[in-house]
């Protein structure tokens, strides 16, 4: 039977998924509880990797090498960086780039050095099922009450007609919280969709591994100016149901 590790850097992000674990045992290792249980009848891993490009790397390779997952899925918030991309809407990525990652003029900048490689893909198949969940939780949430997100508690919050996005998601270790910021992303990598701070590194060792990894992400702010008090208001309201809802989506497309 297939393993499938779920991967979130904070608390709230993950929290309804755990709950959701009837079963769940924690083991630790390098000062992170990986809960070994199941979800939905499917074996699983959840972990919170904490923040940042190398949290999420080494919570990788123990995922891999010690827990022997066979996938890795991250969800998570971000910022929106596309122009149409906005709070409340949900970023699946077919490319990952560190937008950090500049040894130029050595190597072109966003190359991770040695590698060729600038932009991460993740596994096509996974990548598709999320799509696929995040679609069909996002049509229920508009509609009266989705089975999974409810729709009452995203108009309450602000959120009324949250629209999917699949292309380039970004990562590097800063929190992207001014206008002028951003607006630099933008311009260095214009067709970036959102930001965030791990899941191009969670690529770069699922991708020497050679195991399938996708990454979602549902917008918490926009990477501006205003973003810390978005980002902090979604988190604490928001965030947790996007992640159930996609996550349990996805292990019924999965199993069918
Ligand atoms: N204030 C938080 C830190 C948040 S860092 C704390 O004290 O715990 C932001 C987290 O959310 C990262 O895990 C990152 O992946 C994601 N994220 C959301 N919005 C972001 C943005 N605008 N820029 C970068 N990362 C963002």
């Amino acid at each position: 039977m297939s393993r499938l590790a779920i991967v979130a850097a904070m608390h709230d992000e993950l929290r309804a998924v755990l709950q959701a674990m009837p079963d769940e045992v924690p083991r630790v290792r390098a000062g992170r509880e990986f809960w070994v249980g199941h979800l939905d009848g499917h074996e699983v891993v959840a972990v919170l990797a904490g923040i940042g490009k190398v949290a999420a790397a080494t919570t990788a390779t123990l995922l891999i090498t010690e827990f022997q997952v066979d996938r890795i899925l991250f969800t998570g918030v971000a910022g929106g960086l596309g122009e149409h991309v906005r709070v409340g809407d949900v970023v699946v990525a077919d490319g990952l780039t560190q937008h950090d990652m500049d040894a130029s003029p050595l190597f072109p900048r966003f190359e991770v050095p040695l590698t060729g490689v600038s932009r991460f893909v993740p596994d096509a198949a996974l990548s598709d099922v999320l799509w696929r969940a995040a679609q069909t939780v996002l049509a229920e949430a508009a509609g009266a009450q989705g089975e999974h997100l409810d729709g009452a508690r995203l108009r309450a919050f602000g959120i009324t007609a949250p629209r999917g996005h699949r292309g380039l998601i970004i990562s590097g270790d800063r929190f992207v919280s001014t206008q002028n910021e951003s607006e630099a992303l933008r311009q260095a990598l214009p067709e970036a969709l959102a930001v965030e701070m791990e899941g191009a590194a969670l690529a770069q060792v699922c991708h020497d591994f050679n195991v399938p990894c996708a990454v979602v992400r549902t917008v918490s702010d926009r990477a501006d100016d205003a973003a810390h008090v978005d980002f902090n208001r979604f988190m604490a309201e928001v965030a947790a149901h996007y992640s159930l809802a996609i996550v349990r989506r996805a292990l019924r497309l999965l199993a069918a």
